[in-house]
């Protein structure tokens, strides 16, 4: 089988006080290597706490989250960070970018716990940084770029170490249409390239085109799921 991620009978339940939020109710969901697969829904729906779990940076209340044969759910915080880092890379909305680090900086610093010198993490980061069009900003601060610059920094950031699967949540939001569009591209596009699986959090309907099947999220539960026809066609 093909599946890279199996998600069975995740939920998961958050307690404020004396009353509990039902975050997410029972998801059962495979998602294919090489896929690319956008979650859709209204503001508190439950996208966020998915994508977090599905990438190992929040514990599920109940249920299983397989990931080539790993039980993410049943690592420590030291397996967790291990597997991260080696299968996992994640664009933020707001970029989480180290404000005191320069472009360069931030995109060698996600190879740092993988045993490569300093001098290939830095080569590394700085084709990473070329191929997401900034080459001329390797050495500025996120406060010297625009949120469309800072936003390709995150992404160089998430695909230099190669992962497996990479994670977006919103990573448009902040964005005006024009920027939007292409940092959608170059997601989609380097994904495909490196033939990743590709997992993109969103509230706007434009972007749910780009996907090979769109998830609809409402209530913590599934909606449906719609399989696109996308432009270059879904192999
Ligand atoms: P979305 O990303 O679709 O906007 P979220 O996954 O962030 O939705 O949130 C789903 C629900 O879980 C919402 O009702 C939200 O308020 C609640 N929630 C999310 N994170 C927490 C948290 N850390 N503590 C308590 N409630 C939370
Ligand atoms: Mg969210």
């Amino acid at each position: 089988m093909n599946d890279l991620i199996v998600l069975k009978n995740l939920s998961k339940v958050y307690k404020m006080g004396d009353e509990k939020i039902h975050a997410l109710n029972d998801i059962n969901l495979k998602i294919s290597k090489e896929e690319f697969v956008c979650l859709l829904g209204t503001s508190g729906s439950g996208k966020s706490t998915l994508l977090n779990m599905m990438a190992g940076l929040e514990k599920p209340t109940k249920g299983k989250i397989i990931i080539e044969k790993h039980h993410v759910e049943k690592m420590n915080e030291k397996q967790l960070a291990q597997f991260r880092q080696l299968n996992i890379g994640f664009v933020f909305q707001s970029y989480n970018l180290i404000p005191t680090l320069s472009a360069l900086e931030n995109v060698s610093l996600g190879l740092t716990f993988r045993g490569i010198s300093r001098k290939v993490r830095d080569r590394m980061a700085k084709e990473m940084l070329e191929a997401v069009g900034l080459g001329t900003r390797l050495h500025h601060k996120p406060s010297e770029m625009s949120g469309g610059q800072q936003q390709r920094v995150s992404i160089a950031r998430a695909f230099v170490g190669r992962p497996k699967i990479v994670f977006a949540d919103e990573p448009t939001g902040n964005l005006d249409t024009k920027t939007t569009l292409e940092v959608m591209d170059l997601i989609t596009n380097m994904a495909k390239e490196n033939k990743q699986t590709l997992i993109i959090v969103t509230h706007d309907v434009e972007i749910s085109p780009y996907g090979h099947r769109v998830i609809y999220l409402r209530d913590g539960s599934i909606e449906k799921i719609v399989e696109n026809q996308i432009k270059g066609g879904a192999e």
